[in-house]
């Protein structure tokens, strides 16, 4: 088996060849995946789990989700006996919404930094390995994503930010899910394309950038992956 001392190399690498040439390099790390419970990620669950079954799953909770995305969350959670760490932000909806409004409408990119890129980079501190569900087909700020790469905390930290379906079209994505039979959020099937929060998720325009029906289209990304240096 090759080994991990370059990361190009796993750009020509299969899947679960990427996924267990990881975790044979990686055996005594701490690994963990970040999962909105998206197609994508519910098939890197289904990868992750059979060789990981308590694998944390952190979920960030912003408390501004679908509630068809809690239910799913909860029954999928239940149905794979995941390790679901639930990552909250310092306030409540309720208290934030008290001290600063509505900032989702007036200032997504703070309402973002406090309810998931502030508790999501405490949360990876603990870890030397993160698993996404990212594709590069996303939208075009993920065009130069990698199957492998290694990304510095703003505290100095260095974890390894595997996406192994970095390369995975939207089509691919549903071919396996339906051949594995695999569950998936309702809102697909009413045309969503990207589902994060439900303030911030509409149906895309742009059938080419599916992450256009994220935050009117005014913003891309909101900062989770983003935050962090790639230091390749
Ligand atoms: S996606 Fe919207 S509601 Fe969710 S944290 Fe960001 S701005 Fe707030």
């Amino acid at each position: 088996m090759s080994t991990l001392t370059d990361l190009e190399n796993l750009e020509t690498l299969g899947t679960e060849q990427v996924l267990d040439l990881v975790l044979s390099s990686h055996a005594q790390s701490r690994v963990c995946f970040t999962c909105s419970f998206q197609a994508e990620d519910v098939i890197v669950l289904h990868f992750l789990r059979k060789r990981m079954p308590n694998i944390p799953v952190l979920f960030l909770e912003t408390g501004y989700h679908f509630p068809e995305t809690y239910q799913f969350r909860d029954d999928l959670t239940r149905e794979w006996s995941l390790n679901l760490v639930n990552v909250l932000p310092k306030q409540t909806v309720k208290e934030q919404e008290s001290a600063f409004g509505i900032l989702y409408r007036e200032n997504p990119t703070q309402c973002c930094q406090l309810r998931k890129v502030d508790p999501l980079l405490e949360s990876l501190e603990p870890f030397d390995v993160w698993f996404t569900g990212l594709r590069r087909e996303q939208s075009p700020t993920r065009k130069n994503l990698k199957k492998a790469e290694h990304h510095r905390l703003p505290g100095g930290k260095t974890l390894l930010k595997v996406s192994l379906l970095a390369d995975w079209t939207w089509g691919k994505v549903w071919e396996y899910t339906a051949a594995n039979h695999l569950s998936y959020l309702p809102q697909y099937d009413q045309g969503y394309a990207s589902i994060g929060c439900q303030p911030c998720t509409a149906i895309p325009d742009d059938p080419n950038n599916p992450r256009s029906g994220r935050w009117s289209g005014k913003k891309l990304e909101c900062g989770i992956h983003t935050f962090s240096e790639s230091s390749q």
